[in-house]
């Protein structure tokens, strides 16, 4: 407001106080940039403080972390504001054995959906660097291949993602990207998702949780494993399928989750949920700064309810038995 009435005031008078041409151009040229950076032209509807966008689900969770809904944020702004930051946002999707096929279906609307007009880049882990087939990327965007040794079993294949998602951060993603999504591959994007998804720890809730009491969340619920959650416990039931954050807490939580893996590995004990079961504990004690809302990680097998307004990313209906090895 006080650069305003310095500016808006002097455009109008100089003429009259200045009669040197030249430094009357200046100023006027001045005069025209200034005020066009101090109020870029974004025009939104104000926010009301009596006034709530949505009344029929939870905004913000009792630590204050906003949970991600269509209609509590405004994407003009989001993007009026992280834009000009230029940051590069990092997605790791893993494509091991048959699951080659979804890496085409993953990638087409990732492009036309996920980030659209920043810079992003695929990592896609794979023991068959052959079978991927890479769609056409947008300006700005890039993926690389990242080969993976296969593991026998599907729940060892899915476990393993932290370990590898943790290694590949300290070698080469930290140095490529501000923000992390790691995705499970069978999925596919129907609307955007964009930077109103950015946060420090990013957890996504789960589409066939959310509306369940605690007691009821499939966490791992034996006392001898390192995931272990009493039913008088938790928060939210987060998916394992969409998980992210900045570059460096993502590297934090994933070395986390993969040692507590580890240890129950030693215990000769695998949790009910493989890695999702560990990311809950995980999240119980080191809570996520943003949640996402399960319009970004839905299950196609569900009919979509009203509270639900939009499905952004979605799994593909597969067949198990064909698909796992
Ligand atoms: N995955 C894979 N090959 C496999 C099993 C799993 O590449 O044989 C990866 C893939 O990215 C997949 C993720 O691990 O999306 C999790 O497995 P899945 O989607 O089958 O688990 P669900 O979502 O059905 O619980
Ligand atoms: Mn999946």
């Amino acid at each position: 407001a006080y650069r305003t009435v310095v500016w808006n005031g002097p455009v109008h008078y100089l003429p009259y106080y200045l009669p040197c041409p030249e430094i009357f151009s200046m100023k006027l040229q001045y005069a025209e940039e200034k005020p066009v950076q101090l109020f870029p032209q974004l025009v939104y509807p104000q926010p009301r403080s009596l006034e709530q966008k949505r009344l029929d689900v939870l905004t913000l969770t009792p630590w204050l972390a906003p949970i991600v809904w269509e209609g509590t944020f405004d994407s003009k702004l989001l993007d009026g504001t992280y834009k000009p930051l230029n940051l590069t946002i990092g997605v790791t999707a893993f494509a091991i054995g048959k699951y080659t096929t979804f890496v085409g279906r993953f990638l087409e609307s990732a492009e036309k959906h996920f980030m659209k007009g920043y810079r992003v880049n695929y990592y896609i882990f794979t023991d068959d660097p052959q079978a991927i087939l890479t769609a056409q990327l947008q300006p700005g965007r890039s993926l690389a291949i990242v080969p993976i040794k296969k593991y026998s079993h599907w729940q060892e294949i899915s476990m393993r993602r932290m370990e590898a998602i943790n290694r590949h951060i300290a070698a080469v993603s930290h140095r490529e990207v501000n923000y992390l999504f790691c995705l499970d591959i069978d999925m596919v994007f129907h609307n955007p998702w964009g930077v109103e998804t950015l946060g420090e720890r990013v957890a996504a809730i789960h589409p066939g949780y959310y509306n369940v009491p605690r007691s009821h969340f499939p966490y791992e619920r034996r006392s001898s494993s390192a995931a272990f959650i009493p039913d008088s416990q938790g928060d939210f039931y987060y998916g394992g399928a969409v998980f992210g954050g900045l570059v460096k807490q993502v590297y934090e939580f994933t070395r986390d989750c993969h040692t507590t893996i580890l240890a129950d590995k030693a215990n000769g004990i695998m949790a009910a949920w493989q890695e999702e079961s560990h990311l809950n504990r995980h999240f119980l004690s080191h809570k996520p700064s943003k949640l996402l809302s399960p319009e970004y990680l839905w299950d196609d097998t569900k009919p979509k309810p009203p509270e639900v307004r939009l499905i952004r990313f979605s799994t593909v209906n597969k067949d198990y038995g064909a698909i796992r090895d």
